[in-house]
């Protein structure tokens, strides 16, 4: 730490990316929840197009896909904020929009909690139950800006339309971020409808997993006008040209082949469905995950025992300190699952 690091700085707790590095070295990347599938092809012909102008800025407003993205989910232009990543418009919320607190489910995405610590939010912790969110735990929480990940990672459990409705009604004072950064693999319907019903909901979105848009960084949010004013105010105060140019051009390329998109969702939900059915023969507990992603707990081995075994054989799967009986394993092509099976049986 240098002497001209700002005091409030001095206890940092920024996010752990030496697995993430490590697993870029050759190794089969089971571990960031990453879509196997390169980008669609559209994608990259429009970045590369849009490459021959990287002389500008981008575009502030990212117009063109607004209104793509607009047209696609019925509502209007300016009711969407982009980020980049999904990550970038979750850190604009705790830096403008969490003043009276935040909450959030114990366990779930990691972020939410540095996130909360980097800008001085105070947060609860609301436990899961049976590894589930109980939306009747999610009541007298004065004014605190609330966040569910649906489907909810790492365990990949969705709640139900009725049960988020449930926490939006119960919740009338509190602003309710519901991050639906899986939502494209899940069964579970999208809240987004609530938009037209709602003026205290954010549903936030990414192009990193469906979308195989991860290294391009882009998500967005939909909220209502009101709200995006405010956010769009924190970006361009701080971040006016966040989405580069070659970027927007993949996100536009990538909404286009809607198609393409389809179909790789279906690959990985199938290549979920069976691996999951496998695991389970091995003797691992497996969530009925709703992402591209499976939770898993076995019955002898702990979750570093199986990552250390896979590690030593190439495939990288995540491993968290503090759930040391647990393992979150990212849908593969149906290729890289069957290594993943026969490296596994090696040890179960
Ligand atoms: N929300 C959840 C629940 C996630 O797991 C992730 C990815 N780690 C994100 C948001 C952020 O994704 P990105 O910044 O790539 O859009």
């Amino acid at each position: 730490m240098s002497k001209f690091l700002h005091s409030k700085f001095k206890s940092l707790e920024p996010y752990d990316t030496s697995e993430e590095l490590e697993s870029m070295n050759g190794y089969i990347r089971l571990n960031t929840n990453e879509s196997p599938f390169m980008p669609s092809p559209l994608a990259i012909k429009y970045a590369y197009e849009s490459a021959k102008g990287l002389n500008y800025y981008s575009d502030p407003d990212c117009r063109l896909l607004a209104e793509k993205l607009s047209s696609m989910l019925n509502i209007k232009p300016s009711q969407i904020v982009f980020g980049n990543g999904s990550d970038e418009i979750l850190n604009f919320i705790f830096m403008g929009l969490c003043e009276k607190g935040a909450a959030f489910p114990d366990i779930t995405y990691s972020f939410y909690k540095i996130l909360a610590k980097f800008h001085g939010v105070n947060y609860k912790l609301i436990p899961l139950k049976n590894f589930r969110i109980a939306p009747d735990d999610y009541k007298n929480l004065q004014a605190r800006t609330i966040f569910i990940a649906n489907p909810n990672a790492p365990t990949g459990l969705a709640l139900k339309l009725d049960e988020i409705e449930k926490i939006i009604i119960s919740n009338p004072d509190s602003l309710i971020i519901i991050d639906e950064a899986y939502i494209d693999f899940a069964d579970s319907l999208s809240a987004i409808k609530f938009i037209h019903e709602y003026n205290n909901i954010i549903i936030t979105r990414t192009f990193s997993k469906s979308r195989s848009l991860a290294g391009g960084r882009l998500g967005f949010c939909v909220t209502c006008e009101e709200i995006a004013n405010d956010l769009r105010d924190i970006k361009n105060t701080i971040t006016p040209y966040n989405i580069n140019a070659m970027t927007q051009a993949a996100g536009l390329g990538s909404l286009e082949d809607d198609d393409y998109y389809k179909e790789n969702i279906n690959l990985i939900r199938t290549v979920r469905e069976s691996t999951k059915i496998n695991l389970r023969k091995m003797g691992f507990e497996v969530t009925d995950s709703e992402t591209n992603f499976l939770f898993t707990r076995h019955e002898r081995l702990t979750g570093q025992e199986i990552f250390t075994h896979l590690k030593q054989n190439g495939i990288m799967i995540r491993y968290f300190e503090s759930l040391p009986e647990f393992n979150r394993i990212t849908i593969g092509t149906s290729e890289q699952m069957q290594k993943l099976l026969n490296c596994l049986a090696e040890i179960v």
